[in-house]
This record gives C-alpha cells, sequence and structure tokens, in this order.
C-alpha cells in the first residue's frame, strides 16, 4: 500500500488534478450564460450524495474534482454571470482570480513580513493605493479580514477602547466590567452587521442611542444629540436598501470630537468617482471605515477592509497591548487585525486594483449608477413603482402590495434566468434589485425588465 505521502507526492508531480480543475473551471466559465441563475431543485437535491460517512481509506484526487463539478457546480449560484442581483453581491474579475490561483499554489501565511514578505508588500502597497483612491488621510492604515461584518468590529473595539482610554480606563488592563458608560449613537437605518458588532462588544442594546432616519435611510442630521469627544458615533456610506449616503460633512460639524466610524460595505468606493464622490464628502473626517473588497471592487471573496486613522489605537486594540509595537522593520499584517495566520489577501486585492486602475474603479462604480437609473426608468415606464431616488446602485420595486410583490418575486427567483431577494421598507415587503457585478450589460437590464414584465403578467395584475 502507498503512503499517503506518496500519494499526495505523485499527485503534485502529476498535475492531472490540476489539469481536471482548470478544464472543469474553463467549462463553468463558458457555461454560465445557459446555467440556472439559481439551482434547479434537482442540483439541489443531488447535493444529498455529499452526505456520506468519512471513509477509512484514502479517496483519489481526480474523483474528488470530478464529483464536485459533476454535483457541486450545478448547485452554485451563477453569481459570475450578469444576470444575479441578490444581496449586494459583486463577481469575480477575472485577473483577480487567476492571481488567486496563483495565490493559492503559494500556500502563503500573511500574518507577518516574516512569513510572506510578498503578502506584506501588497498589503502595504494596496493601502497606499486605497487610501488615496478614497482620499483619506495619509496616515490612514488599513487590515485585511474576512468581511465588513468583521470590520466594522474591529473598528468599533478600536473606538471602544480609545473612547474609554480618554475617560482613563485602560480596557487590555482592567476590561469592561465596572468600566465607565460610553455613548454610542447609531442610525436606525444601520445594517445588521453593526448591531450584531455592538452586542459582540459587550455594549448592550439598551445603551446604544437610534437616531430616526428620512425617507431614503439617511440618518436625521437635526436628531443627533449633543455629542463630546468620548462618544461614538456611527454613519453609513451606502444603505443596503436604498444606496444612500449620510450627510458626513455636517454630521462632523456638530459631532465635537466623537468618534465617527463609517460602514461604507459597498458604498465608499463611488469616492473614486467624479461624477459620484459628492456622495462621499466629508468621509476623510471620520476615524474609521470599513469596507467590502468583494461588493462594488469585484474582488474574490472574501475581502473586507478596516481602515483607521488612528494607527497606535487600532494595533494596541488588536495585539493588546498599552503601547504601539512593531514585529518588524516592514509590515507586519496582522497587527492590524484580530487574527493570526490568514490567506494572502492582498495578492488578489492588489490584483484587482492594478487591472482596474483608478478609472477603471470609477467606471465600474459608474456603470452600476448608469444600470440601475436605466432599470428604474424601465420599470417606472411600466408602471412598476420604484420606492427609492437611484443615488448609487441600489434599486426597491413594488407592483402594489407586500403580497402581490412576494408573489411577483417568486415567480422571478424560480425563472432560473435572474435572482434577487426582498427586504421590509418602510412597513411594506419590497424587491430589492443590487447591481453590482462587472458582468452585468445593458442587455442585462432590458431582459430583466422583461421579466418583471411577463412575471407581472402570469400573476394577473
Ligand atoms: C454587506 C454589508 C455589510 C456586511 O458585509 P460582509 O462583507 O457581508 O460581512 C455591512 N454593511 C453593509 C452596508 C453591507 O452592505
Amino acid at each position: 500500500m502507498r503512503s499517503i505521502r506518496d500519494k499526495m507526492r505523485s499527485e503534485l508531480k502529476d498535475k492531472s488534478i490540476f489539469n481536471k480543475s482548470i478544464e472543469f473551471a474553463y467549462k463553468y466559465m463558458d457555461n454560465i450564460e445557459e446555467q440556472s441563475v439559481y439551482p434547479e431543485n434537482s442540483a439541489i437535491e443531488n447535493l444529498d450524495i455529499f452526505d456520506e460517512e468519512l471513509s477509512d481509506n484514502s479517496t483519489a484526487g481526480i474523483e474528488i474534482i470530478d464529483k464536485l463539478h459533476r454535483f457541486g457546480s450545478p448547485a452554485t449560484i451563477a453569481q459570475i454571470g450578469g444576470m444575479y442581483f441578490g444581496f449586494v453581491n459583486g463577481s469575480i474579475i477575472p485577473v483577480a482570480l487567476a492571481a488567486r490561483w496563483l495565490t493559492d499554489t503559494w500556500d502563503q501565511n500573511a500574518a507577518m513580513y516574516v512569513s510572506s514578505p510578498i503578502a506584506s508588500k501588497l498589503e502595504q502597497v494596496a493601502q497606499n493605493w486605497i487610501v488615496d483612491l478614497l482620499k483619506l488621510p495619509e496616515k490612514t492604515v488599513m487590515g485585511l479580514v474576512s468581511g465588513t461584518s468583521t470590520a466594522t468590529f474591529i473598528g468599533l473595539v478600536t473606538a471602544r477602547n480609545a473612547v474609554l482610554k480618554k475617560k482613563g480606563w485602560n480596557v487590555n488592563e482592567d476590561g469592561l466590567f465596572g468600566a465607565p458608560k460610553i455613548r454610542v449613537i447609531i442610525s436606525e437605518g444601520a445594517h445588521g452587521s453593526v448591531f450584531k458588532a455592538l452586542a459582540l462588544l459587550g455594549i448592550g442594546m439598551g445603551s446604544v442611542e437610534r437616531i430616526p432616519t428620512d425617507d431614503q435611510g439617511r440618518i436625521l442630521t437635526a436628531k443627533i444629540p449633543e455629542l463630546d469627544d468620548t462618544s461614538i458615533l456611527i454613519l453609513q456610506a451606502g444603505n443596503v436598501n436604498t444606496g444612500a449616503f449620510d450627510d458626513f460633512r455636517e454630521i462632523y460639524n456638530r459631532a465635537n470630537g466623537a468618534w465617527i466610524h463609517i460602514d461604507g460595505a459597498f458604498g465608499l468606493w463611488v469616492a473614486a468617482s467624479s461624477k459620484l464622490k459628492y456622495l462621499t464628502d466629508g468621509i476623510d473626517l471620520a476615524d474609521s471605515w470599513s469596507v467590502d473588497g468583494h461588493k462594488t471592487l469585484n474582488t474574490p471573496y472574501d475581502c473586507g477592509i478596516i481602515l483607521c486613522k488612528h494607527e497606535d489605537e487600532l494595533v494596541s486594540a488588536m495585539q493588546a497591548t498599552g503601547s504601539y509595537l512593531k514585529f518588524s522593520e516592514k509590515r507586519d499584517g496582522m497587527l492590524y487585525v484580530a487574527e493570526m495566520s490568514r490567506r494572502a489577501r492582498s495578492v488578489d486585492l492588489w490584483a484587482s486594483l492594478k487591472f482596474l486602475g483608478k478609472n477603471g474603479v470609477s467606471e465600474l462604480v459608474e456603470g452600476f449608477h448608469d444600470l440601475s437609473v436605466e432599470l428604474a426608468n424601465l420599470l417606472t415606464i411600466n408602471n412598476f413603482i420604484i420606492l427609492n431616488e437611484i443615488v448609487f446602485n441600489q434599486v426597491l420595486v413594488s407592483c402594489k402590495s407586500s403580497e402581490k410583490n412576494s408573489e411577483l418575486l417568486d415567480i422571478l427567483q424560480k425563472s432560473g434566468q435572474t435572482w434577487m431577494g426582498d427586504t421590509v421598507w418602510r412597513g411594506q415587503r419590497v424587491i430589492r434589485v443590487s447591481i453590482c457585478s462587472w458582468a452585468t450589460t445593458k442587455d442585462d437590464i432590458n431582459s430583466l425588465v422583461n421579466l418583471f414584465v411577463s412575471a407581472r403578467l402570469l400573476l394577473g395584475s
């Protein structure tokens, strides 16, 4: 019997599993437009094939890849195809995928410079580029995590510790029990992940002050109470339903030195567009920001970014040390995040930015906006109701009542030709279309409108 190590050595040498994998990947890419946007029932039922006991003996690599393609590929969401409008999910930039393949072969641990000089270098370069692209303060530092949920969590841990320090309380040393109360002010329209982060932080929901929003989900600036530098204020660049942005500059003028964190998961990137950057006016006045690569920027999953203007505070919060510490003269990525071992996210983030260039990011962002405006116009002409101002890439659609919207959405989702979700907006269940994939074209928008119209015909209303 060959040992398991010998099997691996020969698979590495022989390359047939890699060739097979590439062959299947190419097939998947080439057939994406024929594939059902949401998996067919039969494909989902076939997933039961994976319910098996772990075998005693090894399974051949080729068999594993084959099984994945045969039963896995048909059960995927066709997210790279251009007709997927669910959540706020982007597609993948081809060269970023290629870079990812190469990086995965490198198998780097991006914890520190010493564990991967290349991951460290590209993290530094990506940081400089992003700070420049978003026009944030020069001293802003960046950490790479799984997504905006984690990035927001890190930003708010840092804010909490910094604010408590001003009150003479050292969280790393003294913990939270018995700590002075701090004020946390948040918009009622904040994303669920922000409330979750606050709960994880030990800031009870009962002690958070929620500020009402206007009809677009923007925080009502005039309702923000008098603050000081021991408060935390959480704002939003891109409401997940409407795409709306808070009025950052005006709010900063009233914030009296409060720590401002901006959740800009998908919206922050509009700062790169000369046409749309008015939406992010004043973001540079904040203290920390969370944003995703895998949404608007279309990087591979998973790519969350925490940005913070106060390097010492971020490093102190993440490393539980009282003062700033540096492991090497070079960049050690783990200083800015909660984890130690991580994959080299910086490589595919760098490849995405390098490919797009400043103009490419702007073109991407403006394209999402143009298509969203187009969709809203065409749906309006066809007597659908658009419930939000199309400031960026989110379109809220209604045909009549909550009930009718749910039925209409059900038809659209089951069509296999597109997929999107719904949300509750101002008490009504409505359909939410997010245009976030580089692959979506004007023709796709026309097809989507036709699908809406024929779905309504089926409803008989
Ligand atoms: C998607 C989203 C999040 C959460 O981001 P993840 O990358 O899924 O963790 C937070 N805030 C907003 C506004 C979002 O759109």
